[in-house]
């Protein structure tokens, strides 16, 4: 089964890819030119909507299958930001390592050096018929440095419940077993069963 991926993050595009090892998974700026959507909704599951529906509608062929990811963290410190901003909490032009040390910063002006927090993935499914959501939760502790280079985004300073390091010192496949992405994509291939 073919599913068009509305990403183009590169570090969702590659940890969906492992995940969905028995799919073919294809971005869909390789399909298409890449375009802005705009994620004006106010909770994960609608802005995974959005982008999915954009992309089955850009691609203009009733049969294909698209599979749109929202994800961010949420640090209890900080009131559960930047949740659904987490893409752009430094700013609009921002990028990974902008985002993560502005997260830091954060959680140093709080007079804390770390703060329960976990991370969300809303995985929406678009068909001609059909539009689902799913999602899968990572509980664990945001702390205030960077630790190791594996993962994305802010996974160097997070530390998965269970474990001493963080993400972005542990290998990818603990990852793969424990993540917000692995586990509502396992709920969405249950879905991809039924079409
Ligand atoms: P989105 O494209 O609006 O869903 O942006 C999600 C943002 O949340 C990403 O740019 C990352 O900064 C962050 N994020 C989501 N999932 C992960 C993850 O698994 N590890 C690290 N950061 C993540």
């Amino acid at each position: 089964m073919k599913l068009v991926l509305a990403t183009s993050n590169k570090g969702k595009v590659r940890e969906i890819k492992a995940l969905c090892k028995d799919y073919e998974v294809i971005p869909y700026s390789e399909l298409i030119d890449e375009f802005e959507i705009i994620e004006d909704a106010d909770s994960f599951k609608e802005n995974a909507l959005i982008k999915a529906r954009a992309v089955f509608k850009a691609l203009k062929d009733d049969d294909v299958i698209v599979l749109a990811d929202d994800s961010g963290i949420s640090v209890d410190v900080l009131d559960g930001a930047p949740g659904i901003y987490s893409a752009r909490y430094g700013g609009k032009n921002a990028n990974d390592k902008d985002n993560m040390y502005k997260l830091i910063e954060d959680i140093k002006a709080k007079s804390v050096k770390s703060s329960p927090a976990h991370y969300t993935a809303a995985i929406a499914i678009v068909t001609k018929n059909t539009e689902y959501c799913v999602h899968g939760w990572m509980y664990g502790t945001a702390i205030s440095e960077a630790i190791g280079d594996g993962g994305f985004g802010y996974d160097p300073m997070f530390i998965p419940l269970g474990y001493d390091k963080t993400l972005g010192e542990l290998d990818d496949e603990i990852k793969k077993k424990l993540s917000h992405r692995s586990k509502a994509l396992s709920l969405a291939k249950i879905i991809l069963q039924t079409l």
